[in-house]
């Protein structure tokens, strides 16, 4: 079941009416969500983001949250028409693909606009070794035999990685997996990415790493690994936004 700090719809129709105040519902999940609800918040606005629950101890922003998934784009839709939203704004990671499409369909089933918040991808510097590609499935039979590879992706896009078992992993999830992973050798480093690229650096190399997987994310977040690859001269095998 979802959790929701949000006030009761009774009170909701009074806040709803203080002069200039719009009801807004972030898709949160990112730092940009939190940076936008620190904004908003601050102007006024009646500040609501959601959050899927992926993380035991997630960042929170301010203003109010709630946690869990909807139970699909009509429910989210009810939801936005019960609350009295008058602005939707997809925050989410660029990655996140459902949930963005579930918020293209509810706000326009509720007739609510939507705002989305586009993070650039990153760009390719001069030293960066990438290999592009366009799934997870091309990610796998990208790394050569006998790598050890730094995988930061999440604990859903790991198993695509199980056919591997003659290479070495090296997992960086925020949370500890609640079973074992389907792979043959790894080692998990539990934790979010460091913003330091010389933390990262000592990483990578207090591992032995020799192929990055990563996504092209776009954003501060992520870049510090980005840099150490660069300076380590490390391959990585990036996967783009299709
Ligand atoms: P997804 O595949 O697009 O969404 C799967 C389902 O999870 C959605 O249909 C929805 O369930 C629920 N959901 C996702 N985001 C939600 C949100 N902000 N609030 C409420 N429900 C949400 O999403 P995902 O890739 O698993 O990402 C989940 C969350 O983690 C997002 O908020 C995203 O910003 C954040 N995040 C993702 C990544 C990534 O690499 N994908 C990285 C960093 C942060 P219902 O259909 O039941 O509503």
């Amino acid at each position: 079941m979802p959790s929701d700090n949000t006030q009761e719809p009774d009170c909701v129709a009074v806040a709803a009416k203080q002069e200039g105040c719009e009801r807004i519902l972030i898709l949160g999940g990112t730092s940009e969500a939190r940076t936008l609800a620190e904004k908003l918040h601050g102007e006024g606005h009646h500040v609501t983001t959601s959050l899927a629950g992926r993380t035991t101890d997630p960042a929170l922003p301010v203003g109010e949250t709630r946690i869990g998934g909807f139970g699909g784009w009509e429910a989210m839709a009810a939801y936005l028409v019960q609350r009295q939203f008058t602005r939707v704004i997809d925050a989410t990671h660029p990655f996140a693909r459902r949930i963005s499409e579930n918020a293209i369909k509810a706000s326009a089933k509720a007739g609510i606009p939507l705002q989305q918040i586009i993070r650039p991808r990153w760009q390719k510097m001069p030293g960066d070794r990438w290999k592009e590609v366009r799934t997870l499935e091309e990610a796998a039979e990208a790394i050569p035999g006998g790598a050890t590879v730094f995988l930061a992706l999440g604990r859903q896009h790991i198993d695509v990685f199980a056919t591997r078992s003659d290479c070495r992993f090296v997992i960086r999830m925020v949370d500890e997996p609640e079973s074992a992973l389907p792979i043959s050798d790894y080692a998990l480093v539990i934790g979010k990415p460091a913003s330091d690229p010389e933390c990262e650096v000592n990483l990578l190399s207090a591992h032995g790493v020799t192929h990055i997987v990563a996504r092209n994310s776009g954003g501060p977040a992520g870049y510090a690994k980005i840099i150490a690859a660069r300076k380590l001269g490390l391959p990585v095998i990036i996967l783009e936004r299709s």
